[in-house]
């Protein structure tokens, strides 16, 4: 069923180009195919866009191979002009921007808010280092030569974005990429692409050279990627999803040894030490667990709380998650929308079965929501035995689990028993520990007494199979150059002097 033509978001749904952008054209898919955009608080058909034959990616990466060398010869400040007018156009229209992802994936508006300027801010961070590419110059150690270091633009990029930041995922690869001189095309994911459609539509307003920016949506989205990765053409692909899916593509890419970025999956601990200010440990779990309804990779999975205070956190965070307001994201005081889909309900009610079957205690929440929409509700569980599913699988929902610690060592020998790295939190006052955590924890990115570390400033990136390369910060646009060493004669040889 496509929605009333009466209901509000059909307004807002117009204003979203309906079409695969290839060589600076809107058009449809080569075989008229397209596939249905729901709303996951009731099910409602939003609309419809293409759905991308692996014909249609190719003609996407053509189009970004033939842009390529204009784009790579234009001006660093032209580049970044462009972008700084994108952020500009962004940033005014943000309330677009809030109300479509809030309707596509279900976050509460005033998150879809907050990440319209977090998104925004790669579009502004990089538009601020397109500029700052450097390389040098210098005499070798023996001093019978000069040698240039140079950076260049790798070429055509792949990017593959997932649902649950439609927009800033979307931004933190297309800034970098378009800021260092390189074209690409960009897959979103198939639940929310709409967010990238209007996102692509600002870019153009902003002045986007034919073919600089292709975009395919499609619900085939192995079959059309593997030829766009496996095409020598191409130089580059950033990945942003799930570990098996990850794993799968690195597969392919190294076929033709492509460089690649892999933003994967977490499985973050949350440390809390018998020495930490409770409140503020209570005040970085609600953000750490519950923003966007618990679907970041950066969510806290693992509560690890010292035994002298779990029974006090586990209170506090009840007496807190009680009051979350549950309901469709764009209503007034909603702090918790639906997931994703069915199969996101399932498989968190699978898990929490899982650990209170083995004895956790359910202090809030616990189950599903009857009705319509995909909602979950607000948990809290404790006393998690260390072999819960919970604890070693990312619950991508609004579950907080604790287990509990006796010393520093075994908070961090529990922490560190993961094959994913990519953030930690971590709650003490000794500023001693707190170093200690710094080099002793597994993870690409530490939150200390913080539930939140993202920024476009830092370099985000994970170790171990959460991932390779970083996004964001200067780290961010090295992801799309290439480091060139050119050495020249001696300008100077023995007998000139
Ligand atoms: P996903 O891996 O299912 O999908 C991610 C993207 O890959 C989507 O665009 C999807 O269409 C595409 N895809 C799926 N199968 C593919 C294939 N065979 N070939 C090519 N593309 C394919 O992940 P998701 O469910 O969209 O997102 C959730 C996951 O993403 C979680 O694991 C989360 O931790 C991770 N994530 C990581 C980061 C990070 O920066 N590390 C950020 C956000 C999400």
């Amino acid at each position: 069923m496509i929605q009333d033509q009466q209901d509000g978001r059909h307004v807002l749904i117009e204003k979203v180009p309906r079409g695969l952008f290839i060589a600076g054209q809107w058009c449809p898919a080569r075989e008229g195919a397209t596939f249905e955009v729901a709303d996951p608080a009731d099910g409602v058909v939003l609309t419809r866009v293409p759905d991308a034959s692996p014909e249609d990616g190719i003609a996407g990466l053509d189009a970004a191979y033939e842009a390529f060398p204009g784009w790579s010869q234009t001006s660093a400040r032209l580049r970044a002009d462009l972008i700084r007018r994108a952020f500009g156009l962004v940033t005014e229209r943000s309330e677009e921007f809030a109300v479509l992802m809030s309707l596509e994936m279900g976050k509460p508006l005033a998150e879809a808010r907050g990440e319209v300027a977090y998104g925004a801010e790669y579009l502004r961070w990089f538009s601020e280092e397109a500029v700052r590419v450097q390389g040098r110059y210098g005499a070798n150690p023996e001093a019978t030569g000069r040698m240039i270091v140079s950076q260049h633009p790798l070429g055509p990029c792949f990017l593959i974005t997932p649902w649950n930041f439609p927009l800033a995922m979307a931004t933190r690869k297309i800034a970098p990429a378009l800021a260092a001189g390189c074209t690409v095309v960009i897959k979103p994911s198939e639940l929310t692409p709409l967010t990238t459609l209007l996102l692509v539509s600002v870019l153009e307003e902003a002045g986007l050279p034919q073919g600089v920016v292709n975009v395919i949506t499609t619900t085939r989205a192995g079959e059309v990627s593997e030829p766009i990765i496996r095409d020598p053409r191409l130089r580059k692909m950033s990945f942003t999803g799930s570990t098996p899916v990850g794993r799968a593509l690195l597969e392919q890419a190294a076929g033709s040894v492509l460089r690649t970025s892999m933003e994967l999956g977490g499985n973050a601990p949350f440390i809390v030490f018998e020495d930490a200010d409770l409140d503020r440990a209570v005040e970085g779990a609600m953000t750490a667990k519950f923003r966007n309804i618990g679907q970041a990779c950066t969510a806290a999975n693992r509560f690890i709380v010292h035994a002298s205070v779990a029974e006090e956190f586990a209170r506090r965070i009840a007496e807190r998650v009680r009051r979350l307001v549950v309901g469709r994201g764009t209503e007034d005081g909603v702090t918790i929308g639906p997931l994703i889909d069915e199969r996101a309900v399932t498989k968190v009610g699978l898990l929490v079965r899982d650990a209170v079957e083995r004895g956790a205690t359910v202090w809030a929440g616990g189950h599903p929501i009857e009705g319509e929409g995909t909602f979950f509700e607000p948990t809290v569980l404790s006393d998690v035995p260390a072999t819960a599913r919970i604890l070693s699988e990312e619950i991508f929902g609004p579950v907080l689990a604790i287990r509990t610690f006796a010393d520093e060592d075994e908070a961090v020998r529990v922490a560190n028993s993961t094959e994913f790295g990519l953030v930690a939190y971590a709650f003490t006052e000794s500023l001693s520990r707190g170093q200690r955590m710094i080099e002793r924890l597994e993870s690409g990115m530490l939150g200390l007494n913080v539930g939140v570390v993202s920024n476009a400033a830092a370099p985000f990136g994970g170790v171990k199979h959460s991932g390779l390369g970083h996004e964001g910060g200067p780290e961010g646009i090295s992801e799309y150059l290439t480091t060139k060493y050119t050495l020249t004669a001696d300008p100077f040889p023995a007998d000139s002097i």
